[in-house]
């Protein structure tokens, strides 16, 4: 059995080579709080927001007012996205724009990918996928007249959307990292699949960025949307992104066609003409406070670079299941997530009969985990802020709590 005695946990802090990010964040104020594990739901801020946020209310917007626009903050939709594609996404500048929330953005490239396959009227998810992915798919099936077909298994291979996919098939719709498991989708293996069937990928990255390397450029991928709150810090509500394919560019077009997407925002044209490349999938006006947030979590991630966070993931994985194994399964706990690093994301879902009342227990004795029905209690690690002997001290309460 794996050593999990608290020197273990001290030597694998003393060793962490991110272990100093910690101090870039702002320290949690709350003395009651044991350990932070729900990063990947609101990842906690960095001081160089706070900074930020005040600079720019008394400096560039109170001090440039209007003019700061033109300045500085039209272009900051797609300088962020590229910023974001170049150090998260694997994607080439001009393909990549901060914009809006994951839903909105998730609609979007929906009704656009649909509109580049007509006479096709099939839309493909998972029973299994997040909530408001499945409720969209719904909603733009129903307007555009087309079928939904799911598929039932909550662990996507490829497999399963070659079951599922053919000649009918307009777009498929789906996590890379699920939400409640942290099964890792094979983003490039799914999108060959379904381009081999004529269809397109809309990928929710949500899990994934910040917290694994994302391939979208060599995987061919067409579509993607994600939230900059989770694992890039950028705080509650902050924006999030949209990605399209540049071989789309000539064709794509989206349904909530504003201004800031127009060819000429400012010429106040009679008709909507898009912007050429990506600026066509923006709609009104960027949320500039909310943008400060992605900024300094992206420059943090540039600066740490995924490859060394996804090494800690997988290391804190191991951690919890190592504490696991020793100390929970015997009380009745399950593992949801997989068991094989490469197959898992930033979390792990731990199963119990009574997870709904335990995970009560536990937010009012300061271990913020999250529960996710029917029966998973997730224990969610942010490379950057989570620590070994943290999750240690969390895992020490839960068997405490649980026994
Ligand atoms: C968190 C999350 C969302 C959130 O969407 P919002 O529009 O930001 O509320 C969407 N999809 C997945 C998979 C998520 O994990």
């Amino acid at each position: 059995m794996t050593d999990v005695s608290p020197e273990r946990a001290d030597r694998l802090d003393a060793e962490d080579a991110l272990a100093g990010f910690r101090e870039r964040f702002v320290p949690i104020t709350d003395p009651g709080v044991v350990a932070y594990l729900d990063g990947n739901s609101l990842g906690r801020p960095l001081r160089a927001t706070a900074e930020r946020l005040r600079e720019l209310v008394e400096h560039e917007w109170g001090g440039r007012l209007i003019r700061a626009w033109e300045e500085r903050w039209l272009a900051l939709p797609g300088q962020l996205g590229d910023e974001l594609g170049r150090v998260a996404l694997g994607a080439a500048p001009g393909q990549t724009i901060v914009a809006d929330s994951t839903s909105v953005c998730l609609y979007k490239t929906l009704r656009a990918a649909v509109a580049l396959r007509p006479g096709r009227d099939e839309i493909v998810t998972d029973t299994a996928n997040f909530p408001t992915d499945r409720f969209l798919v719904e909603s733009v099936a129903a307007e555009l007249g087309l079928t939904v077909r799911w598929i039932e298994t909550g662990d996507v291979h490829p497999g399963d959307v070659a079951a599922v996919t053919g000649p009918r098939t307009a777009a498929v719709v789906l996590s890379h990292v699920d939400y409640r498991t942290a099964a890792i989708t094979d983003l490039a293996a799914v999108t060959r699949v379904v381009h081999e069937r004529g269809g397109l990928v809309v990928w929710d990255l949500c899990h994934s960025v910040g917290s694994l390397p994302v391939e979208l450029d060599a995987a061919g991928a067409d579509f993607a949307v994600g939230c900059t709150y989770k694992f890039l810090n950028a705080g509650p509500g902050a924006p999030a992104f949209l990605y399209v394919n540049a071989r789309h560019h000539a064709e794509f077009g989206q349904p909530v066609t504003g201004w800031m997407g127009a060819a000429d925002t400012f010429g106040m044209a009679e008709k909507y003409v898009p912007a050429p490349g990506i600026r066509r999938a923006l709609s009104g006006t960027p949320p500039v406070l909310g943008m400060v947030g992605v900024q300094e979590g992206v420059a943090l991630l540039a600066e740490a670079g995924i490859d060394r966070v996804r090494a800690k993931a997988v290391a804190l994985g191991r951690w919890v299941l190592a504490l696991a194994d020793a100390w929970l399964v015997p009380l009745g706990f399950t593992v949801a997530s997989p068991r094989d690093d490469d197959r898992r994301g930033g979390h792990v879902t731990l199963r119990h009969p009574d997870a709904e009342r335990l995970s009560r227990v536990l937010i009012e004795h300061g271990v913020l985990i999250d529960f996710r029905r029917p029966d998973g209690i997730r224990i969610g690690l942010s490379p950057l802020t989570t620590g070994f002997a943290e999750v240690r001290r969390a895992m020490d309460r839960i068997r405490e709590l649980a026994g």
